[in-house]
């Protein structure tokens, strides 16, 4: 046994299924997962000091590489004021100043500590507004492990297979209409069937979750429209997204703009972060102005704002989406080019730092599609790049991330690996 697998026997005993978040036990993959020791860059070295190329960065948040310097630094110098105050402090105001600035639909914004809490208010939020209880989600999509969210979810409740969770009432999951992603005349049909009952949409602009899904041509505007025409909210959970493939996120980069908008994991520079904005009037109806209780100790954690801070800074000062961009597509067309050399069908959805691989002869455009794909050869693929140095996503329905630690030799370097991989299958 080497040190992870030790590892792994001992937590086990008294961790559930021996870690702290389900996808991360390799159960899709098989095998048993490696523990890390370090990360740094574009690597992570295991507990057996093994070096691997990392395309998680831990699922999203390490755009900036591990242990970026500048960082590192603010959060070592934010540690000299101490590591919690309970009253609000300065970089909390310099954090909203800068998610207003940054993400075009944001007119106020508040700090939370997690994805899960963001789109958790931004429901209950829109649910007060509206004085409705229906919301609308969409089969694939992963919103945190909210109750009425963990309704065909992505993620690792997909990796699974029991997208619906034990533990959340039926009456609960009653209150939550789910359709296919890309389908605008379902959503027409639900709300008129559902009319005035519908409190919100929330969709990940670009779907992350079930691998990497884009939007039709019109698909995002034709749900503003509808909102729009209902009264109903439309919320973007750009926890992944946001600052990844642009810096205000898909808002920006497609015009098209949410009422609320969900964010998460670049924001907190690798410490637990979430927050929630929107439009103005529906954020005041949050407390202490309104009547939507919404609360947490650790809100605005000053460890948490500085690290967000600096991650953030160095994205607006280094503007790094061209470069990131070159590489997301040197990696996909060359691993595309390496499945067409051995005849694999492959379909490798790409834009900027964000792609995924689905072994599929047709494009993918929503969860069934993607439950279509085949998930053993991406297992296959996962396990011989991981021998080779190169870690992937453990699971067949998670997206691939670059960081700007990534150079395009560790680029050039993975294809040789995929290339040895792709030739054994
Ligand atoms: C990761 C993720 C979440 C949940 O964030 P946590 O910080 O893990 O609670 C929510 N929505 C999307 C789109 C995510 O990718």
């Amino acid at each position: 046994m080497n040190k992870s697998q030790e590892l792994f026997e001992k937590a086990k005993k008294i961790i559930p299924g021996g870690v702290n978040s389900p996808v991360r036990a390799f159960r899709s993959v098989g095998g048993t997962p490696f523990f890390t020791k370090k990360a740094l860059g574009a690597k992570l070295t295991t507990a057996d000091e093994t070096e691997l190329i990392d395309y998680v960065c831990t699922w999203g948040p390490a755009i900036h590489g591990h242990d970026h310097p500048q960082i590192r630094e603010a959060i070592s110098k934010a540690l000299h004021h101490g590591t919690s105050f309970g009253t609000p402090g300065p970089d909390e105001v310099e954090m909203a100043e800068l998610l207003v600035d940054l993400v075009p639909s944001v007119e106020k914004v508040r700090m939370c500590n997690s994805g899960t809490e963001a789109t958790m208010s931004c429901i209950r939020l829109a649910r007060g507004f509206t004085g409705r209880s229906k919301i609308i989600k969409f089969a694939g999509c992963y919103h945190g492990h909210v109750d009425s969210l963990l309704v065909k979810a992505g993620s690792g409740a997909l990796t699974f297979g029991n997208p619906d969770s034990a533990g959340i009432p039926e009456s609960f999951a009653r209150e939550t209409i789910v359709l296919p992603y890309n389908d605008l005349s379902v959503v027409k049909s639900a709300l008129s069937q559902n009319d005035n009952q519908v409190a919100a949409i929330i969709v990940e602009p670009y779907p992350a979750n079930c691998g990497f899904i884009l939007p039709k041509d019109g698909y995002l505007e034709g749900l503003r429209k509808i909102c729009s025409e209902n009264k109903v909210i439309l919320i973007f959970d750009e926890v992944m997204t946001g600052f990844r493939i642009s810096l205000g996120g898909v808002q920006q980069r497609t015009g098209i703009t949410p009422d609320l908008t969900a964010m998460g994991k670049i924001i907190g520079g690798g410490l637990p972060v979430g927050a929630f904005g929107g439009k103005s009037d529906i954020m005041d109806y949050l407390a202490p102005l309104g009547p939507v209780y919404q609360a947490g100790t650790l809100s605005g954690n000053p460890l948490a704002m500085a690290a967000g801070i600096a991650s953030l800074k160095l994205l607006k000062e280094s503007t790094p989406y061209d470069f990131l961009d070159e590489l997301g597509k040197q990696f996909s067309t060359g691993v595309k080019n390496i499945a067409d050399q051995y005849s694999i069908p492959l379909q490798v959805p790409q834009v900027g730092s964000m792609f995924s691989l689905f072994f599929s002869e047709k494009p993918v455009h929503n969860l069934e599609d993607a439950l279509a794909s085949n998930a053993d050869q991406f297992k296959h693929i996962f396990q011989i790049c991981l021998k080779n140095g190169v870690y992937l996503p453990p699971s067949a329905y998670e997206t691939c991330f670059i960081s700007t630690a990534h150079e395009k030799k560790d680029i050039t370097n993975s294809l040789e690996k995929l290339e040895k991989a792709f030739s054994a299958i």
